[in-house]
């Protein structure tokens, strides 16, 4: 029987749901969990096998300074082979493996594109909008569905009412990913109106509203203009601030809605990660007129539903 030839996935999530197929397949096989991905062990052994003319032989650390988080580029001497590298100076396991994801997603995705290397930058690891970096989006799309596949995620995250960072660290942990990483795909799927603000010297640096908190019109446009966190927010309050958690009344993050913030300052040295959860729905736009403000037991209930 002559060998039938399978059509190539045109998505990230295509991509990763082929990969996922077999490493779940070959995981089950060996009676291994399933979780954490290997991506480095698994981009070399897939790559031999679908591409052996192309194949991934090289997985390190390498010196990339402090603007690159990770890179895919092809042997020098032109043999076909390619290389992934992540910034040796990375400790976090997580965000190593994440890169590994991105870079194999490059390789999957875009390494037809151009014969160049292709650097990464800690930003282009958050860039989820295709506005930011057509490729960078769609490599983040796909290490997020291979290292995070959405039948387990849903499954982890069911039990989120009006989560704070600290929960998920155990996810952090099982898919070995960058606490970042989870929290953006939480927001991806959730059903609540939530954002992930990552700040700098007390300013937003990028943010990013799940699609319910976007459609009820609430986001910062950080990438246009400077924005100075609140001043109250725990962000701003700084690690030394008494609590990591908090649940804001109207008038600290959002002028009419009480906000739950929780925060943390170790992922990324000099940035602060917070994580706000606004109540389940939103003020009604069309209500400006009305003199009556919502009381604010209210409010604090909608957060319990
Ligand atoms: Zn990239």
């Amino acid at each position: 029987m002559g060998q039938e030839k399978i059509k190539r996935p045109s998505t990230p999530e295509g991509w990763a749901a082929r990969v996922s197929a077999v490493v779940k397949a070959a995981r089950e096989i060996q009676k291994l969990p399933r979780f954490p991905i290997d991506v480095a062990a698994i981009a070399q052994d897939y790559s031999r096998n679908v591409f052996p003319d192309s194949p991934i032989t090289l997985v390190e650390g390498e010196k990339l300074g402090t603007k690159f988080e990770g890179a895919l580029v092809p042997n020098p001497t032109n043999n076909g082979e390619w290389g992934i590298f992540y910034n040796s100076s990375i400790k976090s396991k997580g965000r190593i493996n994440f890169t590994l994801g991105h870079e194999l997603g490059h390789y999957l995705l875009h390494r037809e594109n151009s014969s160049n290397p292709i650097f990464c930058s800690r930003r282009d690891m958050w860039a989820w909008d295709s506005e930011y970096g057509k490729i960078e989006a769609e490599a983040n799309r796909f290490a997020s569905q291979l290292l995070m596949p959405p039948d387990d995620f849903r499954v982890q995250t069911s039990e989120f009412r009006r989560p704070t960072l600290a929960q998920f660290e155990p996810l952090r942990d099982r898919y070995e990913v960058s606490l970042t990483a989870a929290v953006l795909k939480w927001l991806e799927i959730t059903t609540r109106r939530a954002m992930i603000v990552v700040s700098k010297d007390g300013f937003i640096d990028w943010s990013w509203s799940s699609p319910p908190l976007l459609k009820s019109g609430v986001y910062f446009k950080a990438r246009q203009q400077t924005i100075p966190l609140p001043a109250a927010s725990l962000a701003a309050l700084g690690p030394k601030a008494a609590t990591s958690e908090f649940l804001h009344p109207a008038g600290v993050w959002n002028g009419r809605e009480p906000v739950f913030e929780s925060v943390i300052f170790a992922e990324y040295h000099d940035m602060a990660i917070s994580l706000l959860v606004y109540p389940a729905e939103g003020p009604n736009r069309w209500s400006n007129e009305l003199d009556e403000e919502p009381a604010l037991e209210d409010t604090f209930e909608r957060f319990q539903r």
